[in-house]
């Protein structure tokens, strides 16, 4: 098969591709296919052809959204690099994905020089004169490329959380199935608007920009995430769908309250959704979908229903179609309702890691693709996820989910924000440590100490707890799970600690 652009133009061809929030400025499926395919060809004319590695390092913007299509049109693998890396991080991933010619923009222009020695060219006007102007190249003609289900299409990095970012291979059949089931779970309506407000770089941005030719529905592109700002538009452009990583929604929803009634579907994924968050949703009819998946699996595993999610706070709902998920101890299953490692199988999950065998080798296994999350399913068959393995808390033998702990205490009236972590202790091994966001100054440990204590068994109570005003947290808003030890080991040996 071709390009799904190209499949879509002979369907549809003035239906709306896209919207760009920021202008209005709209274009029907024949205007992106012209684009595209003229980006494709000047591609074309600097050399990249057919299984080139083509690298993308670029801002969310609509030239973004034509590379990727050209990559398709030109049967190349994509491979979508963050905007924000130093020149020292974006050489190693274009190292570890061989990216043969690599496209960026004014803003990336530097960087991208600096980090490699391979060809670059760029969709604005270049500054250094080794990079090649797209807009001054001639195009050539292009023959769509053909594609078949197991070429790979992208290497995509994972997010890094736990080691080195990883490149992962995803299949044209990856994609196609992921797109499937994931429209299977959420519907699918012929005037669906998908707000893109998530970088390109990783697959809760890019999956809306790779399926919209294929569903035929309009993506309203959202060139930088502005909460407030971000919110209106959901209004403004009759948006349907739009996907989120939890703190975005909760900045959102904490400037207006709720969001626009033309949703549908809010996407909400990447990390865990607090239950506050959820409760919020249910008492505002905001209609959202908590999801949980990966790099690895093409994007979605699980997504539950905004009926499940209220009825059921804190579950990500049941595997999608095709998709398994078993819960093991090594290579066991553990009893339904036990937590164990989530085993994921089915035809999203990718073939493996770009160039790495032996990280291929530690996570693929007969029975799916190792995770490295913690969690369990229900006896309806409804999946919690309670965390990563390496998060969990070994306390005198016993393990303790600190997503367990975190909840209770976000729950307190007087708590802000809260994150659990394992702190070092010669008779226990560990103890549950808790650094702790007051929202009340009068709030002291004894106040938590007796409130976790009516609700959690003794080994899982916080035996470590320290104030801040503010949570570690990486540029993108994960908590620094590191840094937050380092507060409470730092206060262990400070005054202020009660043990
Ligand atoms: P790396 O694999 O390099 O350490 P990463 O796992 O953070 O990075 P991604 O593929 O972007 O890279 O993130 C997927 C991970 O995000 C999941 O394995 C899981 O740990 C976490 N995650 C995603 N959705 C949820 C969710 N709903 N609840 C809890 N955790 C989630
Ligand atoms: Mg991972």
């Amino acid at each position: 098969m071709q390009d799904w652009l190209s499949h879509r133009v002979r369907a549809t061809p003035n239906r709306t591709a896209l919207v760009r929030a920021s202008t209005g400025e709209t274009l029907d499926f024949a205007n992106l296919d012209a684009m595209v395919d003229d980006l494709a060809g000047r591609l074309a004319a600097l050399g990249v052809k057919r299984g080139d590695h083509l690298g993308m390092v670029m801002e969310t913007r609509l030239a973004a959204v034509c590379t990727v299509h050209a990559a398709e049109r030109l049967g190349a693998v994509l491979v979508p690099l963050g905007d924000g890396l130093t020149a020292v991080e974006l050489a190693d991933q274009l190292d570890a994905a061989d990216v043969t010619t690599l496209v960026c923009s004014e803003e990336t222009e530097a960087t991208a020089c600096e980090a490699f020695a391979g060809p670059v060219c760029s969709v604005d006007d270049p500054a250094h004169d080794t990079v090649a102007s797209l807009a001054e190249t001639a195009p050539e003609r292009v023959v769509p490329a053909e594609w078949n289900l197991g070429d790979t299409r992208l290497l995509l990095f994972t997010s890094g959380t736990t080691g080195e970012p990883k490149a992962v291979r995803l299949t044209e059949g990856n994609l196609l199935w992921s797109a499937v089931s994931s429209a299977f779970r959420l519907g699918l309506h012929g005037d669906d608007r998908w707000l893109v407000c998530l970088s390109l770089h990783h697959m809760g941005g890019l999956s809306p920009v790779l399926r919209m030719p294929l569903y035929g529905t309009t993506v309203v592109l959202e060139e930088s995430f502005d909460p407030g700002r971000t919110a209106d538009n959901v209004g403004s452009y009759d948006v349907t769908c739009v996907s989120l990583v939890p703190t975005m929604l909760k900045r959102m929803l904490d400037l207006r309250g709720t969001l626009a009634d033309s949703l549908r579907v809010v996407l909400l994924g990447g990390a865990p959704a607090p239950e506050d968050l959820l409760r919020r949703c249910r008492d505002f009819s905001v209609p959202v979908y908590p999801t949980y998946g990966m790099t690895e699996t093409a994007s979605q595993v699980a997504t539950a229903t905004p009926r499940e999610a209220f009825d059921e706070l804190g579950t990500v709902g049941r595997p999608l179609f095709w998709t398994s998920v078993t819960v093991r101890d090594g290579d066991r299953p553990v009893p339904q309702g036990e937590p164990g490692e989530l085993v994921v199988d089915g035809p999203t999950v990718s073939p493996g890691y770009y160039g790495n065998p032996d990280a291929t080798e530690a996570a693929f296994g007969p029975h799916g693709l190792r995770t490295g999350d913690v969690g369990y399913l229900d006896d309806e068959d409804r999946l919690f996820v309670l965390g990563r393995i390496d998060d969990q808390i070994i306390t005198g033998g016993e393990n303790v989910h600190p997503r367990e702990i975190t909840d209770v205490l976000r729950s307190h009236p007087m708590i802000g924000d809260a994150v659990v972590v394992g702190v070092p202790d010669d008779e226990w091994g560990e103890l549950v440590g808790a650094l702790v966001v007051p929202a009340d100054d009068d709030l002291t440990v004894g106040d938590i100490e007796a409130y976790c204590r009516e609700r959690l068994a003794g080994f899982k109570l916080p035996r470590v707890v320290s104030f801040v005003e503010e949570l570690p947290r990486t540029a993108s808003g994960t908590v620094e799970r590191e840094a937050a030890r380092t507060r409470l080991i730092e206060g262990m040996a400070g005054s202020g600690t009660e043990r």
